[in-house]
């Protein structure tokens, strides 16, 4: 258990004008802006001048730098180590559990920058970080956003009074960047996350949406998505462990509520697909938590809340440390070995779950505005009530991993994304006609613009055997690797975050030779004319599709598209699926 009152000793003794202690005379002022304010929270330049300020003060705490981010400053980390040891991979032989946090990723949402000033800064005056744990802090993740600052675009929040704004320096929401990492945030993210490798993951945020009687709610990893002894942990022991003690707290928690309605005809449990920061670090079996604080909560409260959660995981990873060490280790062995991977998710409407949640009830009344009526949540009539609870995802499309894909070296952008989260590769040697699986894309749906892209769902796809050329430098993946669920996730075309949903791929899905009507309506004709079974085809579109019925073009392109002209590259996805190790 922590002690409390340190922060407010700090903070009276760093305002005093005579001090006798040694202690004080050589610390400078590490009080917080949000403990001068608590309606405030520190902007960019006063949390790293914070950091560097805890960094010089005590040798425990050091700060560091990784890549630049989009605004052109550098991604801070802050390393929490007690035996003084910085060095990532010493401190994983050393059998240390390593929390990574992160914070700002929305400015908007910033309880966790606040949170984890006095949390680090209190674990340095009071040494009482369990010794089996490392703290890896990223003060501010978005760092374009809150430097962003303005004071009301979180709409109806209860503070701070003044905040960053959620788009970055290239307006895109870091939290779907995790995959695709278009961001330089992102890439600096990937090189502190496998450089880390951390146990656990916590990256704090705020949530809007219903109303209802907590100030913490909690997105965690999806379990059935994780690693199944893993999930199983998660959702069976730790979670009841995090419940419980933040009740004991006074800061009793609820799963985040995510309604089809509202929360009283039930909540269901998040799907964190890896374009999500817990959904990403679940690729590679670390658990994660997303802490959403409720935006009508007072922002002091919400900071509060916040640091109460990440004590508590904390203590929880100072009882279970070996065994989430163990469960990690077997995870990744796991993930190495097994065959079949689930890349799509539904939600399992069977299994109910009942939920004791405390509410407000929800009410309609005409609205001032349009006269129709509106929403509203009584503040005089709690609830304390069984609610149902959805928390459970069950496997829609499983995949058989191959022996190893091959990348054509064209392929650069999606090369040094496998590169950056540590997947090893090995390059041909020399050019090789090789046999394999070969996916020829079907149907899809596009979304309108979304964080850059336009991104592709519910994709078809046809799998054919046969040889393709490929050239010495092309890439070999094996999928041998403890990275394999985030090769298969981004290389099988289906996924949900796969790179062609991502349009990394999209330039396959445009034809690049067509033909001109009016001349290849001879060779068409004499194509009918020799094939009988194309004929009967044809015929059978025409008496079935009016459309196409009534479409000279799209009878000719029919008929081209069965020619030897056209060509075999237009939807012909280009990473292969090699069966067979002696093609290599
Ligand atoms: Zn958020």
């Amino acid at each position: 258990m922590r002690i409390v009152y340190l922060s407010l000793l700090l903070l009276f003794t760093a305002c005093a004008t005579t001090n006798t202690t040694t202690m004080t005379k050589a610390t400078p002022d590490l009080s917080t802006p949000h403990e001068r304010n608590p309606n405030t929270t520190a902007t960019y330049y006063e949390a790293v001048d914070f950091y560097e300020k805890l960094a010089d003060t005590y040798p425990q705490i050091r700060l560091v730098e990784y890549g630049k981010t989009d605004i052109g400053k550098p991604l801070h980390l802050v390393v929490f180590s007690a035996d003084n040891d910085f060095d990532a991979a010493s401190l994983r032989n050393k059998n240390k559990r390593i929390i990574l946090i992160n914070n700002g990723i929305h400015p908007g949402e910033p309880c966790g920058v606040d949170a984890s000033m006095m949390l680090l800064r209190d674990y340095a005056l009071d040494g009482e970080l369990p010794e089996n744990i490392v703290l890896a802090v990223i003060p501010v993740y978005n760092i374009g956003g809150a430097i962003n600052r303005n004071a009301h675009t979180r709409a109806n929040q209860d503070g701070p009074e003044s905040y960053g704004f959620r788009g970055n320096a290239r307006n895109l929401d870091l939290n779907r960047d995790f995959v695709k990492a278009d961001s330089r945030n992102a890439q600096a993210f990937t090189q502190i996350y496998h450089e880390w490798q951390p146990d656990i993951f916590i990256d704090n945020h705020t949530s809007n949406g219903a109303d209802y009687q907590y100030t913490m709610t909690m997105i965690a990893t999806q379990h059935n998505k994780l690693e199944s002894t893993l999930g199983k942990y998660l959702n069976d022991d730790l979670m009841p462990q995090l419940y419980a003690d933040m009740k004991a707290r006074n800061w009793e928690m609820t799963p985040y509520v995510y309604a089809r309605t509202t929360p009283d005809e039930g909540i269901i449990a998040f799907l964190d697909l890896p374009r999500y920061s817990s959904g990403y670090t679940t690729l590679f079996n670390t658990i994660g938590f997303i802490p959403e604080t409720h935006m009508l909560k007072p922002f002091a409260d919400r900071v509060a809340s916040t640091r109460a959660f990440m004590e508590s995981v904390i203590d929880a990873v100072e009882k279970d440390g070996d065994k989430i060490a163990e469960l990690r280790r077997r995870a990744n062995e796991n993930v190495r070995t097994q065959t079949t991977f689930d890349i799509n998710w539904e939600l399992d409407t069977e299994r109910v779950e009942m939920l004791n949640f405390k509410g407000y009830e929800a009410k309609q009344k005409p609205s001032d505005v349009s006269g129709l009526d509106r929403l509203y949540y009584d503040h005089d009539a709690p609830f304390e009530q069984e609610i149902p609870f959805l928390n459970n995802y069950k496997s829609s499309l499983s995949i058989e991993k191959p022996y190893a894909y091959i990348i054509p070296q064209a392929w650069h952008e999606v090369i040094e994304r496998m590169k950056w989260n540590g997947v090893e590769m090995t390059q041909l040697t020399a050019d090789k006609i090789i046999e394999g699986e070969v996916y020829f894309i079907g149907d899809f749906d596009t979304r309108d613009a979304y964080e850059g892209h336009y991104l592709h769902s519910n994709v078809q796809v046809e799998k054919r055997v046969m040889p393709l050329p490929y050239f010495a430098g092309d890439y070999i993946v094996k999928a041998d690797q403890i990275t394999n669920r985030y090769i298969i996730e981004t290389l099988e075309p289906q996924a949900p975050d796969s790179w062609f949903a991502w349009n990394f791929f999209d330039s396959i899905l445009m034809q690049k030779e067509h033909f001109s009507p009016y001349i290849f309506e001879d060779e068409a004709a004499e194509m009918l004319r020799n094939n009988p079974a194309l004929k009967a085809e044809l015929e059978e579109k025409k008496n079935s599709d009016k459309k196409f019925a009534e479409s000279a073009y799209a009878q000719l392109n029919f008929i081209y598209k069965k020619s030897k002209h056209y060509e075999p590259t237009h939807l012909r996805y280009p990473v292969m699926r090699v069966i067979n190790a002696n093609e290599l």
